[in-house]
């Protein structure tokens, strides 16, 4: 374990020893009381003690006739251990001195030598008692920022699931219809202005009700999860897709030319329709779906003018027989 250091320097052996009997018969093992008789000494072993790990608690310099003046051996120390409690002990301190060590270290108290019944005990102990108040105010801090911590990333834990709920379809997992609406408009008026090709698919289950009334509506929910996760795995990512309601899906798909928004449709329609579903019956439940599709025109003031004439064509997909991808008549005469 590391140590806390109190270290007496003074080139007054009987001073030095007072000093160190003193200190060491209050002190207990997690304390090393060490005297030095001049500052250069007591630099060298303070430095050997804080690169072993241990903290430089206390320093009681006296008198001292070394190269080192009191205010270099404060500076010097204070680089590496700014928390040491330094009392000077010293009758004739220059102002020069003490403004040196006042401006560029610390100093806890100056104790004049001629003061003979100066109580270096209780001295000793107040530092180490503030030392210790020190330390626990540390600790509680450490704590408290754990705490802080902690309660901040739950929090952002809860705003990531609340998020997730705001905007995600629980019964798919796909967008909600929201969401689709709030992703969909940016990107809509970004390729408008850049004159980019955006696609949209509206697609319809077919005939939905008759599997809700034959098989149950826990199999028409499996029907629906099973084919949203179908579209989901084979559009790209950067598409948007999302569940508006019921039975009834939409994806905008953005860099995408007519051609391109049909071989996705039909892509679709083909992997519907090969989705095979077991009710609780045991009965096997087949599919199809329809699918309208149309183009962004730089006319289009918004998603819904699109999501219009992708609704059109998908009625025209019904009427047609279902189970079948429509283009938008409004797409017709357009090369792409
Ligand atoms: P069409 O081919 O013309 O699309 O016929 P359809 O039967 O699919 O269309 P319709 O709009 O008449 O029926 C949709 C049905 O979807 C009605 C509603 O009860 C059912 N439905 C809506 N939401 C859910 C849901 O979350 N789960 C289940 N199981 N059924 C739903
Ligand atoms: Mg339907
Ligand atoms: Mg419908």
């Amino acid at each position: 374990m590391n140590k806390y250091v109190i270290a007496c320097i003074d080139n007054d052996i009987e001073v030095l020893d007072s000093l160190y009997n003193k200190i060491s018969r209050i002190v207990d093992s997690e304390y090393i009381v060490e005297s030095y008789i001049n500052a250069e000494q007591a630099l060298i072993g303070c430095f050997n003690y804080i690169i072993s790990g241990n903290e430089i608690l206390i320093t009681i310099l006296g008198k001292d006739s070394s190269k080192i003046n009191c205010d270099e051996f404060f500076i010097e120390l204070y680089k590496n251990s700014p928390n040491t409690r330094n009392i000077l002990f010293e009758d004739v301190p220059t102002v020069e001195s003490l403004a040196k060590i006042i401006n560029q270290a610390s100093l806890y108290q100056i104790i004049p030598r001629r003061f003979d019944r100066v109580d270096f005990e209780f001295i000793i102990l107040e530092a180490i008692r503030q030392n210790a108040q020190d330390r626990r105010l540390e600790e509680y801090q450490k704590v408290l920022e754990s705490a802080v911590q902690k309660r901040t990333k739950e929090l952002h834990d809860i705003n990531v699931k609340l998020e997730i709920l705001a905007t995600t379809d629980s019964l798919t997992g796909v967008r909600n219809r929201r969401s689709f609406n709030e992703s969909s408009a940016p990107m809509i008026q970004y390729s408008r202005r850049e004159n980019k090709n955006v696609a949209v698919l509206m697609i319809d289950i077919d005939r939905f009700k008759m599997i809700n009334d034959v098989y149950s509506h826990s199999a028409g929910d499996d029907v629906i999860k099973t084919m949203a996760q179908k579209v989901q795995d084979t559009l790209r990512k950067s598409d948007i897709f999302g569940r508006l309601g019921g039975e009834e899906f939409a994806a905008v798909l953005p860099n995408t030319s007519q051609r391109g928004a049909l071989k996705v449709a039909e892509n679709i329609r083909t992997e519907v329709e090969n989705i095979e579903i077991v009710a609780k019956s045991g009965e096997k439940v087949k599919f199809t779906v329809s699918i309208g599709v149309a183009m962004l025109h730089c006319d289009d003031i918004n998603l819904d003018a699109i999501l219009h004439r992708a609704d059109i064509a998908l009625y025209e997909a019904k009427r047609g027989g279902r189970n079948r991808v429509c283009i938008s008549k409004e797409e017709l005469n357009e090369e792409n």
